[in-house]
């Protein structure tokens, strides 16, 4: 395949816009997806049907036929595009003519803007096929749309959630600000969620205030995520004349396949939920299926909690020593975040972390450690106690986030640690995918004088040939290894192989979840010198960590 034929294979695939390529006799040669997700029709169907017959009036006859482009290089005009069921559909078509530079066979070029569909007048409105006012798919478009999206997700065995989303007093907004408002704020409510969503997802307005979403599950509470954004997305404010309004939305969800399998209950079932909702007051989301609404109250008050718990200084950092297994020195510590909930106790950060990671809160929670870590390691030193290096773990979020590196920067600066005193732990999860665009973070970090630590190596399938490029310095050994070194001679051979990996490679190597005196002895004989584990000491606060460091070294902990 030539250059030119794949870029344009790759322009037709990601548009949105109906793109049909013709032979100069009118014959179709290339049909964009956007084509056959609007009409149904797949590009094999139509390969090689008469491009006028598929984009022609009924009544006036082929047209715009050839006549229309003879003498012109480009027409622009309404016309008809023709669905499965050759059912007619009003849309905004532009024609080009493109000829062969090398003088070879002439093409016809037919798009059609899938924002400019329908706006035209007589639109498929009636029909529900497009929305005249939005521009999304109507109720009848939207439903075909996510029959064959289920029939996709049944073959493979995907998830689908099905979202209504009802505006909350939407009436009053008519009568208080007029129709004509009304209408602008329904369109902005309709980019606004056009803005939100992913490629693969589908959105329509399934009639008055209601819009509808149908978006592939990949996690267990994916949905609550998707629910959250798009209340999020419509209470952004709105302006009006001279003020500005924020509108609230009820939302109801329903899960293919768990609570039903075809589109239609799916549909009932969504808006039986969206109906609680709104009985319930309306700003809130509400699930059809119990288990689905019990996960996602959890996660709602474990959200509201560690917002609270951020304002409220509910938060501490706990270390916990690394040990050189040969003198018994302490030569670091992992800072540990803990929740202390005045309501449910101690929260394990098992549990609220990845709740930050995905509603963004992990943002202000990582710079709110790396700023106690680094201000509690400076006032250790200040105080004469041995450094120590402190090791801060980063969530993904924190690691894709732009402003990571300034953050690190700014917690340095505002507590004066010299940077050779602080590390990062990066898991190898975060590495994957692209992993160019990772060494690049890996280097703006090690830029700023801190040390890179690879967290729970052995657990994330990394790629080894990377593992060279990787400007880290250390690879901490995950604890499942280290548990299993006595039992399991798999788990042994792994450890082994790792420390003599990190030891080819020329980096350091820290074992976790040491707990007894035969993993210690265990890894002491293979050559892992650093170790961290519960057989010296559990994770302990500020305080009574003060009094480990200044002793300088630690013998094992009391048996519980
Ligand atoms: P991690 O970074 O791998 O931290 C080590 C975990 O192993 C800690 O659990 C620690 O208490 C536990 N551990 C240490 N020695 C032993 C041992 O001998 N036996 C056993 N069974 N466990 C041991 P913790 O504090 O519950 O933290 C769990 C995970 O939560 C951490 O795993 C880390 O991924 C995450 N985490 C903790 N604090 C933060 C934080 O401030 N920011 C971010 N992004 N993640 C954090
Ligand atoms: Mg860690
Ligand atoms: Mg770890």
């Amino acid at each position: 395949m030539s250059l030119e034929a794949a870029l344009l294979d790759a322009l037709l695939a990601e548009t949105g816009d109906v793109v049909l390529v013709a032979g100069v006799d009118g014959r179709v040669e290339r049909a964009s997806p956007a084509y056959t997700r609007l009409t149904g029709l797949t590009a094999e169907q139509v390969h090689g049907r008469l491009l006028w017959e598929l984009v022609g009036d009924p009544e006036s006859g082929p047209a715009p036929g050839p006549r229309v482009l003879a003498g012109n290089d480009r027409w622009e005009g309404t016309s008809w595009l023709r669905d499965t069921d050759d059912q007619p559909h009003p849309v905004r078509l532009v024609l080009r003519r493109v000829l062969d530079p090398a003088g070879g066979h002439e093409r016809i070029v037919a798009v059609l803007h899938s924002s400019e569909l329908a706006r035209e007048e007589g639109t498929g409105e009636e029909a529900g096929y497009r929305d005249a006012l939005t521009g999304l798919p109507g109720r009848t478009l939207f439903t075909d749309l996510v029959g064959q999206s289920l029939a996709g997700a049944r073959r493979e065995g995907r998830s689908v959630g099905l979202v209504l989303l009802g505006l909350d007093g939407f009436a009053t907004i008519n009568d208080g600000l007029g129709v004509a408002y009304g209408d602008a704020a329904l369109r902005s409510m309709a980019e606004r969620l056009s803005n939100s969503i992913r490629r693969s997802d589908i959105i329509g307005r399934a009639g008055g205030d209601v819009f509808a979403l149908a978006t592939p599950l990949t996690a267990d509470d994916h949905a609550v995520i998707v629910a959250q954004k798009i209340l999020e997305a419509v209470n952004e404010p709105l302006p009006a004349e001279d003020t500005e309004v924020r509108l609230d939305a009820s939302v109801g969800v329903s899960v293919f396949p768990v609570d039903a399998e075809d589109t239609e209950t799916m549909m009932r079932h969504a808006d039986s939920a969206l109906r609680h909702a709104k009985r319930q007051g309306g700003a809130r989301y509400q699930f059809y299926g119990a288990d689905m609404n019990q996960r996602a109250r959890q996660r709602l008050a474990v959200e509201q909690g560690l917002r609270r718990a951020l304002a409220r200084d509910e938060l501490m950092v706990y270390y916990q020593p690394k040990v050189d297994v040969e003198t018994d020195r302490i030569v670091g510590m992992e800072a540990l975040i803990r929740w202390h909930d005045p309501e449910h106790g101690m929260v394990p950060p098992g549990e609220f972390i990845p709740v930050a990671e995905e509603t963004g809160l992990i943002k202000d929670l990582g710079n709110w450690i790396l700023r106690a870590a680094a201000a509690q390691n400076r006032a250790w030193q200040g105080a004469g106690l041995a450094p120590a290096v402190v090791s801060v773990n980063v969530s993904p979020r924190q690691f894709r986030d732009p402003g990571f590196p300034d953050a690190v920067a700014d917690a340095l600066a505002a507590s004066g640690l010299d940077p050779a005193w602080l590390e990062l732990e990066i898991t190898e999860s975060m590495t994957m995918g692209d992993a160019d665009n990772a060494v690049a973070r890996m280097r703006a970090l090690r830029d700023l004088g801190v040390r890179l630590s690879i967290d729970d190596f052995g657990t994330g399938y990394s790629n080894l040939g990377y593992l060279a490029r990787f400007p880290v310095t250390t690879l901490k050994i995950d604890r499942s290894f280290v548990r299993d070194v006595q039992t399991d001679p798999g788990m042994a051979e792994i450890a082994r192989a790792i420390i003599g990996l990190s030891r080819s490679l020329n980096l350091e190597i820290v074992a976790e979840g040491a707990e007894t005196v035969d993993h210690i002895a265990f890894l002491r004989d293979h050559g892992c010198p650093t170790v961290q584990g519960f057989y010296y000491s559990k994770p302990l606060p500020a305080e009574s960590f003060r009094q480990v460091l200044a002793a300088g070294t630690i013998g094992p902990a009391e048996a519980p």
